[in-house]
């Protein structure tokens, strides 16, 4: 049961009736790992900390830089130069100390990724790059474990959860677009809200799928823009000639083109009007 600090901390979640005392202990006892604490990892992981999930693994290899600042909410300035998963977990400690925060100093590849996603019951896609989203989508849909896709650019970002029997990310992007066919953050720019609109969608969802309350976005791509602010949902039926149909997929590095990339998946939404214009709802 709970501690009277924990119990109050949680207050607003326990009073919700399909949360209740139950559902958080529930909560208490997932395990989520967030792939990147760039954007979209700081929204998930501060919501995700701050509702009491048991335990957050957060991974990335890089460090904090000034021009993250503007939309990576988890670090601070005076964090520059820090090992950016060791920042992340600082921040979340500090948020709520009864939580187990994992810090993982890495670049998630093929050598470590199915390793490290085994330990935890759901993953959030906070990367930045194809590469890194084709191989979290090929590692969970091959453990079965189910995860939140997006991507962001600009003023536009899109998310989907996946989850095993559902379409998965190759179902509507089958393969990575040619290098350098899409710009990324790094250069198109994204308006810092973007990420934190839709990470906060992805920590919603891993809550929502520890729970077992609601209904997952499977099945559906949403599709935020800021500038009209509009939300769309369009559906995306399975693929069967596809990863999660059992077509084999190689796991090699070089199918992937390395762990660092060349764009971000949003675009590559846009270039596709069949998914992201007509059925839209
Ligand atoms: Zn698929």
């Amino acid at each position: 049961m709970f501690t009277q600090e924990a119990a109050e901390r949680y207050s607003r979640n326990i009073l919700l009736k399909e949360v209740g005392v139950a559902g958080q202990l529930k909560l208490s006892k997932g395990r989520v790992l967030i792939i990147g604490a760039g954007g979209l990892g700081s929204a998930a992981a501060m919501y995700l900390a701050a509702a009491g999930v048991g335990v957050i693994g957060i991974a990335d290899g890089d460090a904090v830089e000034l021009s993250n600042l503007q939309r990576q909410i988890i670090h601070s300035a005076d964090v520059i130069g820090k090992p950016k998963a060791e920042s992340a977990r600082e921040t979340l400690k500090a948020l709520n100390p009864e939580i187990r925060i994992a810090a993982i100093n890495a670049v998630i590849g093929t050598e470590n990724a199915a390793e490290i996603i085994k330990e935890y019951d759901f993953v959030i896609d906070g990367t930045d790059n194809f590469p890194a989203k084709y191989l979290i989508n090929d590692v969970c849909v091959a453990a079965g474990k189910p995860f939140s896709h997006a991507g962001v650019i600009q003023f536009s970002g899109q998310t989907m959860t996946y989850v095993p029997g559902s379409p998965c990310f190759r179902c509507v992007f089958p393969e990575p677009p040619k290098d350098g066919a899409v710009p990324n953050c790094r250069e198109a720019g994204v308006l810092g809200v973007v990420p934190g609109i839709i990470g906060a969608v992805q920590a919603a969802e891993a809550i929502k799928y520890l729970l077992k309350i609601g209904s997952l976005l499977t099945g559906r791509l949403l599709i935020f823009d800021a500038l009209n602010m509009s939300f769309r949902k369009a559906p995306v039926p399975r693929s069967g000639a596809c990863v999660c149909g059992g077509v084999p997929t190689d796991l090699n590095d070089r199918a992937y083109g390395g762990a660092k990339g060349c764009g971000t998946v949003c675009a590559a939404a846009n270039r596709n009007a069949s998914v992201c214009g007509n059925n839209a709802n």
